[in-house]
């Protein structure tokens, strides 16, 4: 339902907690962020209000500046801790957020399962952190574009992992996604509310895009893998 990511110089978690509250008008049955440590990445999720994830990590704050978070409408399995996002891959070396429905997650989920894959929720996103993980060979671009060619249904999704550090990739299908551009540090939401505190220029993503984002560039592109270019879309209401 809401999505943000975070890549920058300051600590992720709490911009990451900052935007989900934003975006809390949607409505959500559950919340969870991940953030990167330079080393790992730590998940922590939790089913019911954002107030509760907080309350759980207030003592011990995720560490680190590259993030990304959640705060999940289910569709496919019930409101629980272990459904909630973000989800990760068997190694916990891949996680991802995704708002929407992958409409192909069961032929996909039997086609991993048979493969070794270990899955720990029922939900239709976790196929796309075992996929990343199963395509994966080195280029976390690539390996994200053959994820997206796999793929069927809406999707608005981020991607991040702890191999590729200072990298977040995002992608767009049917759910929206932005892009707020911050001086060495840049933001990604599924709605402009949730940045417009940190910035107000952004790139409104279109169907059919990804983005690959570092702290100090942004590149788009479509599902060829062509360079899109984009023109800054400056917000200038108030939330
Ligand atoms: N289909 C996904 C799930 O049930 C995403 C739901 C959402 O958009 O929040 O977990």
């Amino acid at each position: 339902c809401g999505i943000v990511g975070y890549v920058g110089d300051k600590q992720a978690a709490s911009f990451l907690l900052d935007g989900l509250a934003k975006l809390e008008y949607r409505g959500y049955d559950s919340a969870g962020i991940a953030v990167f440590n330079g080393e790992s990445i730590r998940v922590e999720k939790s089913v019911g209000r954002l107030a509760s994830l907080k309350d759980k990590i207030k003592d011990d704050m995720p560490q680190g500046v590259m993030g990304i978070g959640h705060t999940r409408w289910a569709t496919h399995g019930r409101p629980s801790d272990r459904n909630s996002h973000p989800h990760t891959d068997c190694s916990g070396d891949f996680v991802v957020v995704h708002n929407g429905i992958i409409e192909n997650y069961l032929t996909l989920k039997e086609d991993l399962i048979e493969k070794g894959h270990v899955f720990k929720s029922e939900t239709d996103t976790e196929v796309v952190a075992h996929l990343i993980e199963e395509v994966y060979n080195g280029d976390f671009v690539a390996s994200v574009r053959e994820v997206l060619r796999r793929v069927e249904g809406s999707y608005s999704l981020v991607f991040m992992c702890s191999k590729h550090p200072g990298m977040l990739i995002c992608a767009k299908q049917d759910n929206p996604l932005v892009i707020g551009l911050g001086e060495g540090e840049n933001f990604i939401a599924s709605d402009i509310p949730a940045i417009i505190q940190y910035t107000r220029r952004t790139y409104i993503l279109n169907d059919g895009e990804m983005a690959v984002l570092t702290k100090d560039s942004i590149k788009i592109s479509n599902r060829q893998g062509e360079p899109v270019t984009k023109k800054v879309f400056e917000v200038n209401w108030n939330a």
